[in-house]
């Protein structure tokens, strides 16, 4: 089928001058391209080379009828509507030539409005067709990018390292990725339909991502990362977030596992590593600080002051370096798991009051107020071993006086919160800026400004508190100000007894 041209044609064949002058006329004001024809086969031979669009058509002409030209347009031309010219004695042929497939039919004479009107309607049904088939190309079109985007999409996520699954809102798995099997050992032919537990045995990720499906997590940045193990040789870690519809109704989980065996067997041999180098460092350096100490007592008088200087930066220096390699064997104990060793009910009113009766000092040489705001009611205790809460919050409040400038405020608040007994260091200090406060709880990380310049540290007090805290079930979260203060909340289980 050629093109239809713009404006279309239309092509009148009629043995009658008059009828066909007439029709061209009108037809041609009406914006068409009109083509005439005197009989049949001039006709023909007119559509052969045309793009026509429309036929006006005579039915009585001498050569071949109108009706055999019917014939042979709908068989060769079949998208040409044929408008039949009939005179009124002729109307059961009009009815006749409709039957085998004209579009409409005008009687002879005709009134130059109901050319028009019939002319018209042929032009709208072929608008509306052209459409039609417009949309039908657009929607063929529309398919085959969607089956290749989601082929691509298919490919994509099937050769991804990272596993994938799926699940509906009942928490039914509708799709895993090959990578997916590999991680969790299930077999390469297993396929989606069942329920979560059937393919992942941690009861928590379980919980997790039905909970997820179901659409019980609104905030998305709050749903945790979750680390789970296969067997004791591969560490897992799952990030799950739910697939919203068009009402933010829940469909489903998309959960994205990542292997971290390689990260956490690198970081256990770094940890060793660390502590075995920590130790081995720990006994001379202790040995010369405390010679060094003994040689400055003894020669103090007989050496010149620059030398006295020396040797006095030296003995600061041993110190720094010795608490640095504790701080290091704290946080080496702490990530083998192995801190609490006297676990027993603590009154941690009572422990504050000692450690912060043994920070006064600190804070008194600053002109700093450092005090204890207590519950209103009695608290239960705390089940841990006193040595780790003393470094927990020895640590935070240390650093709530080294980071707050001459005559500020440090206050020590504990309460109840929920099934958690909760202890706030809050200090009126410098504050730290919101770009370093995620951070602040990172191996080494000191945030370097005027204010702490200088001031000495490791960077290892906040991994070491948050790792305690962590061994404990507890949360640690800091907010801070810059210029106003800060306040570290820390949540530790409280040991509520029946
Ligand atoms: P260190 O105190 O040895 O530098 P930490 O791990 O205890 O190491 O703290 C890390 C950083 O967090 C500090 O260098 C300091 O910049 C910041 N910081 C900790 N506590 C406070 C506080 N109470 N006020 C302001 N900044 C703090």
């Amino acid at each position: 089928m050629k093109p239809l041209d713009d404006p279309l044609t239309i092509l009148v064949i009629d043995d009658e001058k008059g009828i066909r002058d007439g029709a061209q006329r009108i037809l041609s004001k009406m914006g068409f391209s009109v083509i005439t024809a005197r009989q049949g086969e001039e006709g023909l031979s007119v559509l052969a080379e045309k793009a026509v669009a429309i036929i006006l058509l005579d039915l009585k002409m001498p050569g071949i009828d109108g009706m055999e030209v019917l014939a042979r347009v709908n068989k060769q031309y079949p998208h040409v509507l044929v408008i039949v010219i009939t005179g009124f004695a002729t109307i059961e042929t009009a009815i006749e030539a409709m039957k085998q497939g004209a579009y409409d039919f005008i009687p002879k004479p005709f009134e130059p409005d109901q050319l028009r009107i019939v002319v018209n309607r042929a032009k709208e049904k072929i608008r509306l067709e052209t459409e039609a088939q417009r949309l039908e190309a657009e929607k063929q079109r529309t398919l085959a990018d969607l089956g290749a985007e989601q082929s691509r999409i298919r490919t994509i996520i099937d050769s991804l390292p990272n596993g994938v699954l799926v699940t509906n809102a009942d928490g039914m798995v509708v799709f895993i990725n090959p990578a997916l099997k590999l991680q969790l050992d299930l077999a390469p032919d297993s396929s989606p339909g069942l329920g979560i537990e059937q393919y992942i045995s941690d009861k928590g990720l379980c919980k997790l991502i039905l909970d997820i499906s179901r659409g019980k997590h609104v905030d998305f940045e709050d749903i945790p990362q979750y680390e789970f193990s296969i067997g004791d040789q591969k560490y897992l870690l799952a990030r799950a977030r739910p697939v919203l519809g068009q009402r933010n109704q829940c469909l489903g989980a998309v959960v994205n596992v990542v292997d971290i065996t390689a990260m956490k067997v690198l970081d256990r041999l770094k940890s060793e590593f660390v502590a075995k180098v920590s130790h081995e460092l720990r006994s001379p350096l202790s040995t010369i600080h405390e010679q060094l100490a003994l040689v400055l007592n003894d020669i103090i008088d007989q050496v010149s002051s620059t030398d006295r200087h020396l040797l006095s930066r030296a003995k600061e220096k041993t110190k720094g370096l010795i608490s640095l390699i504790g701080d290091l064997l704290d946080l080496s104990r702490i990530e083998a798991g192995a801190v609490c060793q006297e676990i027993k009910p603590v009154q941690l009113e009572e422990l504050l009051e000692k450690i912060i009766d043994f920070l006064s000092a600190q804070a008194k040489a600053k002109n700093q107020t450092l005090t204890l705001q207590k519950a209103d009611q009695n608290l239960p205790p705390v089940k841990a071993d006193p040595l780790t809460l003393e470094s927990i919050f020895g640590n935070l409040i240390t650093n709530a006086i080294n980071y707050t400038g001459e005559g500020g405020r440090i206050t020590v608040a504990i309460d109840l919160s929920g099934i958690h007994i909760r202890v706030q260091v809050i200090d009126n200090g410098f504050g730290i800026e919101e770009r370093h406060l995620e951070k602040i709880f990172e191996r080494f990380y000191r945030v370097k400004n005027e204010k702490t310049r200088y001031i000495t540290g490791t960077g290892l007090g906040l991994p070491i508190v948050k790792g305690l805290v962590d061994s404990l079930g507890g949360f640690i979260s800091v907010q801070s100000t810059p210029g106003q203060g800060s306040t570290f909340t820390v949540l530790l289980p409280a040991n509520k007894q029946p």
